[in-house]
């Protein structure tokens, strides 16, 4: 059984088709400046040369059409007729708070999703392109939605509730949802299986830290607190976003400098984080050769962004009362030992220990706790495609 995996965009449509046998990504590729003159396909099959065209996709239906003929193409293709794609499982940032788990597509949940626009402005309406254009490419095959925020709708009241007036949690569903929920969702799930851990002794903390950066504590699977909040900007310092603040310097920003409040938002989104504080760059090699080389603002950009990962592991660690494991994933997760390092050395004090030579591991699942350390740690590289696959197998019942 074959599933096609769609994260669209909102000039963009990037998709895996996925061999359930053996879960083997069989194709993948790219549409990229859809709506926009120069649109341009990249289509890669494992072992293979990358397939390139440059054709018109005024909508997410033309890259549908194109990733389609692709797969069945007699010279190209891994397909002899497209009916041998059983579902498609599309990634959908915001289900509101109607959705703590993924759900087979119909028209209740494309409405839901219509209705979340304003809750992921960005996201919410190209996901729903996506969707309406695999409706109308491939009629009669399901779809089911993966939402971003499904792992974080395991939440608590009191972990998930901002203490504001609580009208804006009854009439416009404010709170706190977190974000990188499949990836969670995922590698929870995988730390559990691949340590074995025996059910009682299932308290996980995953660090996703990437360009985007968040936490998230789980018991038995259950998410009981995750770093993001009502948007991705809440928690973590992260490569452009300056995570928490207080509120009142968005308003001193707005007074002092005369710029509107959707200015300085966009500002701690896109030109914060360690990108400002360095002035270097918001990718992690970039800083760590400048650290090296002595810029001493690259230098407290990384201080910053560990420090806010201790504090954030320790809170978690008194959440939940104790771990069991500890996975790191995401581009810095996965191939920083240095980060790695500095994250677990802070937490000597209550018996975590690192292999020092395990964890010079990069980007795959490698346990790099010793084996007297009082909680395990691994390096779990993420795999949303597969979590998304999973999930359409399970909901399409194909
Ligand atoms: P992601 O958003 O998960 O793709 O992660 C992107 C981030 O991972 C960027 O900041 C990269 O600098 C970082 N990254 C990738 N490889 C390395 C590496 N070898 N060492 C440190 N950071 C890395």
């Amino acid at each position: 059984m074959k599933i096609l995996i769609i994260n669209a965009g909102s000039s963009s449509l990037k998709y895996q088709l996925i061999d359930m046998e053996n879960e083997a990504v069989i194709a993948k590729g790219l549409c990229e400046r859809i709506g926009i003159e120069g649109s341009k396909h990249t289509y890669k099959v494992p072992g293979k040369e990358d397939f390139v065209e440059e054709k018109p996709m005024p909508t997410h239906q033309e890259a549908v059409s194109l990733v389609l003929a692709a797969l069945v193409s007699p010279e190209i293709g891994v397909l002899s007729d497209i009916s041998e794609v059983s579902a498609v499982g599309h990634r959908v940032l915001h289900g509101g708070s109607t959705y703590t788990e993924s759900i087979l597509i119909n028209e209740d949940v494309k409405r839901v999703i219509r209705e979340c626009f304003d809750l992921g402005p960005l996201h919410n309406p190209a996901n729903l392109m996506g969707i309406e254009a695999c409706e109308a490419v491939m009629p009669g095959t399901p779809n089911v939605a993966v939402f971003d925020t499904s792992f974080g709708m395991g939440m608590e009241p009191k972990a998930y509730m901002y203490a504001i007036p609580y009208k804006y949690y009854e009439e416009n569903k404010l709170r706190r949802y977190g974000f990188h929920g499949t990836s969670h969702a995922y590698v929870s799930g995988e730390t559990i299986a691949y340590a074995n851990l025996p059910e009682g002794n299932r308290r996980v903390i995953v660090c996703h830290l990437g360009n985007g950066s968040s936490i998230s504590a789980s018991d038995n699977g259950r998410c009981v607190e995750t770093s993001m909040g009502l948007t991705p900007l809440e928690g973590l310092v992260m490569g452009t976003r300056s995570g928490d603040v207080d509120p009142t310097v968005v308003q001193y920003i707005v007074n002092h400098d005369h710029i509107s409040v959707d200015e300085v938002l966009t500002m701690l989104n896109k030109k914060s984080g360690v990108l400002a504080v360095s002035g270097v760059s918001s990718d992690f090699r970039d800083l760590d050769a400048a650290a090296e080389a002595g810029n001493e603002r690259a230098r407290l950009a990384l201080d910053m962004f560990v420090h806010h990962v201790v504090k954030t592991v320790g809170a978690y660690i008194a959440v939940l009362g104790g771990v069991d494991a500890i996975s790191f994933t995401g581009g810095i997760g996965e191939n920083s030992p240095a980060i790695r390092a500095q994250v677990i050395g802070q937490l000597g004090f209550m018996g975590v220990k690192l292999d020092a030579e395990a964890n010079k591991t990069r980007g795959k699942r490698t346990l790099i706790s010793t084996p007297d350390s009082t909680a395990r740690v691994y390096i779990l590289p993420t795999n949303e495609e597969l979590f998304i696959a999973r999930e359409t197998k399970r909901l399409a019942n194909v």
